[in-house]
């Protein structure tokens, strides 16, 4: 995005070079701080509501009192598009803790700071919606609900960026994460799903997934397409042994995966019950939405 992109800060739109916030911030100092990802298509944001929603339960999870309702909120994501002209694209909401001092303390911290960025995405390459991604399984372990519940959409993003440098590192661009007793969680940014004997399934939030807004467009595909979708607790041996796999997210929409640490799942390429979903997530995300133009 150019020099002139708009940022929603703090109640204003502002120029990007102006869209700053203090060293003081404990967002920064500490990661104290949540936010969401969202996408809008052809003039719609996809499931604005939800995301927003699911902001304020990551909120209340960790104490921060939000100064908005959601129906300001939506209102200032709708606005923040506007005023960057974009039809299709990806806005990104940030509330920090806000200014305090050098401790820990969240109650020295007076007024939560919350930006807005709207922009354009492309998360991979668009041959790996055609022939499929290939993973790799993270050694990072994604944190236990006890220490850091993964349900809340943090600044602390540390753990996922770690398991994204092993991908990396190992020319893969996303990696499956596992929980402490070796289940599959999700990947470090994007829910995980696969097909067996036509049935998809897709592990438990409890065992360490985001309750995903993208994850849940596939229960309702499912259900109108007339495909059982059943949640489990899926090991590696699962991914190994899958007929289809594929992966969801707000950036990553639905995108096949074809291969998990170098062995190659079904037949090695993109699958039937999975094509079929990732055209009927394209026609939705179309056609549905809040008008955001
Ligand atoms: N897991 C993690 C760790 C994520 O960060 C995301 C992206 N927000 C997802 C899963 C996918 O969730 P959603 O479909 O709501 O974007």
């Amino acid at each position: 995005m150019s020099d002139a992109q708009k940022i929603w800060l703090d109640g204003e739109i502002v120029n990007k070079a102006d869209a700053k916030v203090s060293v003081f911030d404990h967002g920064l100092l500490y990661g104290d701080g949540i936010f969401e990802g969202i996408r809008f298509y052809n003039g719609r944001v996809f499931r604005l509501e939800e995301h927003i929603q699911r902001l304020f339960l990551s909120a209340k999870a960790i104490l921060l009192n939000l100064p908005w309702t959601v129906e300001e909120v939506c209102q200032y994501t709708v606005d923040t598009i506007k005023a960057n002209g974009l039809r299709d694209g990806y806005v990104r909401l940030v509330v920090t803790r806000g200014e305090g001092g050098l401790g820990l303390n969240p109650y020295l911290c007076e007024t939560p700071s919350m930006f807005i960025i709207a922009s354009t995405i492309q998360l991979y390459p668009t041959e790996h919606y055609e022939n499929g991604l290939k993973l790799i399984t993270c050694a990072t372990r994604r944190p236990t609900p006890g220490s850091l519940s993964p349900q809340v959409k943090s600044l602390n993003y540390l753990n996922n960026v770690m398991a994204k440098v092993e991908c990396i590192q190992a020319g893969a661009l996303e990696g499956i994460m596992l929980n402490e007793q070796g289940y599959v969680a999700e990947c470090t940014g994007d829910n995980v799903f696969i097909l067996k004997d036509g049935v998809v399934y897709t592990p438990f939030v409890a065992d360490g997934a985001l309750d995903g807004i993208t994850r849940q467009v596939i229960f309702d595909l499912c259900e109108s397409l007339g495909v059982k979708i059943v949640e489990k607790t899926l090991a590696r041996y699962d991914l190994f042994t899958a007929d289809e796999a594929f992966l969801t997210g707000t950036a990553a929409e639905v995108i096949p995966f074809v291969a998990l640490d170098s062995r190659e799942i079904g037949d090695g390429t993109p699958g039937a019950v999975t094509k079929r979903l990732l055209v009927a997530f394209r026609e939705m995300v179309q056609s549905q939405g809040t008008p955001c133009v």
